[in-house]
């Protein structure tokens, strides 16, 4: 039976969510009797999430504090919390609510009882707690995002997918060994493989504070899930390079052709040299831009720069034993 767990929370401006965030999961844990740590690992804020984090743990000792130098983003804290963990199993969850405290109970089972190694939530259905739907563009463009993930690469997205998972001490063990600095857990929590049940959740909206994923997020988010796992695109360029070719040696075939048989008609080209060339200029560019994500990548990876910096941390019990 494994009985020590460890809860990681990345909080980016927080400070309205900690107090209702610990007490709220508190009510589930208690219920388990199991021990706990409970880690924040404070994203940069720029609000008084640390502070709050200092009076959870004047108050319980199975409170941590890991706090960065500025705003790596949550996959980067999502890494530090996984790095820290002690316990045998070990949970990340949104500091904002959004994943329901009431699954931990079913997930502690089917770890202890099932013998899995993962209990990853995700969500069902696009709707949020007042029963309205999702903005429609934002569900198309994540139905296009799995399908072309999926599709691409080596591991399979389940929709829906959140970070909002239990693993087990073997699974962390092995994510922590994967050191890439593009990190897309999404992708690496698939990647690594064991034994996995999928629990379904209603989609809930955020408690307090705003989100902080804009479009623009969203678009980068799904950049980094294809080039991480996949380098299908980078062969598209060689396939559509294919094509053009092919197309133009049957048009060169045409014109000759063409002329043989009408000697007297003169050229008449031009539009459709101009529309050739824009069409040409057009996919090198794309194969560039493609060529230039990958390469960029390449980049970050070989500085092998730190995924965190760590400013203060304060230790849980758990922690110092
Ligand atoms: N978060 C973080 N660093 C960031 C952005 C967000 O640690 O740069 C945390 C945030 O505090 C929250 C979780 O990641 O606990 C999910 O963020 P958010 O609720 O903004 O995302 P959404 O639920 O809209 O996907
Ligand atoms: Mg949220």
């Amino acid at each position: 039976m494994n009985d020590k767990l460890s809860i990681i929370v990345p909080c980016y401006n927080e400070e309205k969510m900690i107090h209702l965030f610990y007490h709220e999961v508190k009510k589930h844990i208690n219920e388990l009797n199991i021990s706990y740590e409970m880690i924040f690992v404070n994203d940069g804020s720029k609000d008084k999430t640390i502070d709050e984090v200092e009076k959870l743990h004047e108050i319980d000792k199975n409170v941590a504090l890991i706090s960065f130098s500025r705003n790596f983003g949550k996959e980067s804290a999502m890494f530090a919390g996984l790095e820290y963990a002690k316990g045998e199993m070990v949970v990340i969850m949104d500091a904002d609510l959004q994943h329901p405290p009431m699954l931990l109970k079913e997930m502690v089972r089917l770890i202890n009882e099932e013998g899995y190694e993962t209990v990853a939530a995700y969500r069902h259905g696009r709707r949020n707690s007042k029963g309205q739907k999702e903005p429609l563009l934002r569900t198309i463009y994540s139905k296009i995002f799995y399908r072309f993930i999926n599709k691409m690469s080596d591991v399979t997205l389940k929709e829906g997918a959140t970070d909002y998972r239990m693993m087990t001490r073997k699974v962390v063990d092995a994510l922590k060994s994967l050191k890439e600095y593009n990190r897309f857990s999404k992708g690496l929590f698939e990647w690594v493989g064991f034994k996995t049940k999928y629990i379904p959740y209603q989609n809930v909206e955020r408690v307090a504070g705003t989100s902080t994923w804009s479009f623009g997020n969203l678009f980068n988010y799904a950049l980094e899930g294809i080039t991480s796992f996949s380098v299908v695109p980078l062969r598209l360029a060689s396939v559509l390079g294919l094509l053009c070719a092919s197309i133009s040696f049957i048009y060169m075939a045409y014109v000759i052709i063409f002329k043989m048989i009408n000697p007297e008609l003169g050229v008449e080209g031009w539009p459709t040299l101009v529309s050739i060339t824009l069409f040409l200029g057009g996919i090198i560019l794309i194969s560039l831009g493609l060529l230039g994500e990958y390469i960029g990548r390449i980049y970050n990876e070989v500085k092998r720069r730190p995924i965190y910096i760590v400013e203060n941390q304060l230790n849980s019990e758990i922690h110092g034993e």
